[in-house]
């Protein structure tokens, strides 16, 4: 069967990595039918849109893309093109794999973990108002005439809505990803204990769904406490649900884990569609020097692969991954001891590597 996906190279070091991924997945047998379309900061120079409707619409047709990273510039007035992504197809649940493949160089090399993220409410709902603003002045008024609740002047302030309905489905999709890959908990983090009505309401959204879910243990942890047990039995977590804000951070926390950000894969998935990209960003101070390394963009390819049924060249795309760092020969700079390491290959070379492993 051809899968029909729309690649998105994307901008600064993307398209190094992007064709390095392209030529691994190809390379597990898989048929694939690119639709290669542009996002991005070349793209938005050229015709002043950084994701132009085509894009879009490729996306809508096929329901799943790989995308290399796009940078945001600041100040520019250029909208999020991840942002944009999210909005438009809804990709409520993001998903981080972070495991500590052997002949990394980490402190924690029993971690094994999968971060889902709730992507669309808390505090990254975008419901903000400025300090001085009339807004803010009204809404200050609100809280301290009607709900006996002052705030300082000179606040800005930032609201955190969240949903039985966006909790009960990221919980929801946390449950079927363990399983559906043989993961035997789900710990959801929260600070329950704090905000009541906005992390209790998930903490009691995800206790419902867990009864759905009786062959999946689960458990509950205080953010905090979570992030001081991930350093220190990293071990006992397995999957782990957290609303946005928290997901964000202990997304970044599980990449560093298991040696840097080059590691870490993604999945965005939604009610309509799929985008697989790694956590890292564009890292355009290296971008055409065939520097940095690709494992990310490439285990998310290994869980593309999974998404469209291709669970064995996933398995056999992810061992020849594994193989090569294990082996720590043809790796980037940044598997090696020491980043100005001489034998440190390519992008490109790395790829090649990981060909030649599964071959
Ligand atoms: P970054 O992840 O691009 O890079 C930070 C540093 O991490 C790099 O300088 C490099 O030292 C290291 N690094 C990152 N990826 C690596 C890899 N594959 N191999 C080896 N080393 C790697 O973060 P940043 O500099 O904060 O962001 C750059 C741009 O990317 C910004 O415009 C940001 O908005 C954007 N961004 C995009 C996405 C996305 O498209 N999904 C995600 C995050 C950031």
């Amino acid at each position: 069967m051809t899968h029909s996906v729309t690649f998105i190279p994307g901008d600064g070091t993307g398209p190094e990595i992007a064709d390095a991924t392209r030529r691994v997945l190809e390379a597990t047998g898989v048929e694939f039918d690119w639709d290669f379309q542009d996002a991005g900061v070349d793209v938005y120079e050229s015709e002043g849109n950084p994701l132009p409707e085509r894009t879009l619409e490729s996306i809508r047709e096929r329901g799943v893309a790989i995308k290399g990273p796009t940078t945001t510039p600041v100040g520019s007035g250029f909208r999020s093109i991840n942002v944009a992504l999210r909005k438009e197809f809804d990709l409520y649940a993001c998903i981080r794999p972070c495991k500590a493949y052997e002949g990394v160089r980490t402190r924690f090399p029993e971690t094994d973990v999968v971060i889902v993220r709730e992507n669309t409410e808390d505090l990254y709902a975008g419901i903000e108002f400025e300090k001085g603003s009339d807004e803010v002045e009204k809404l200050r008024r609100f809280l301290a005439d009607e709900l006996q609740s002052p705030t300082r002047d000179e606040s800005g302030i930032s609201i955190k809505p969240i949903s039985v309905f966006g909790s009960e489905r990221i919980v929801e999709a946390a449950f079927n990803y363990a399983e559906e890959n043989g993961r035997g908990k789900v710990t959801a983090a929260h600070k329950a204990n704090i905000m009541k009505f906005s992390d209790g309401l998930f903490l009691e959204v995800a206790r419902q769904v867990a009864e759905r879910h009786p062959d999946i243990e689960f458990e509950d942890r205080i953010i905090d406490n979570l992030c001081n047990q991930l350093v220190s039995r990293p071990e006992e977590y397995d999957v782990i649900v957290l609303p946005n804000l928290y997901g964000d951070i202990v997304s970044d926390l599980g990449a560093g884990m298991i040696g840097g950000l080059g590691l870490a894969p993604g999945a965005n998935i939604g009610s309509t569609g799929a985008i697989f990209e790694a956590t890292h960003g564009s890292a355009p101070k290296y971008k055409g020097q065939n520097r940095v390394n690709p494992t990310a963009l490439l285990l998310s390819g290994v869980l593309m692969l999974r998404h469209l049924g291709q669970a064995e060249e996933a398995d056999r795309m992810e061992r020849g991954i594994a193989e090569v760092i294990r082996k720590g020969e043809k790796v980037t700079y940044d598997l090696k001891p020491t980043r100005d390491d001489p034998s440190a290959v390519g992008t490109s070379e790395f790829a090649d590597a990981v060909i030649e492993e599964m071959s």
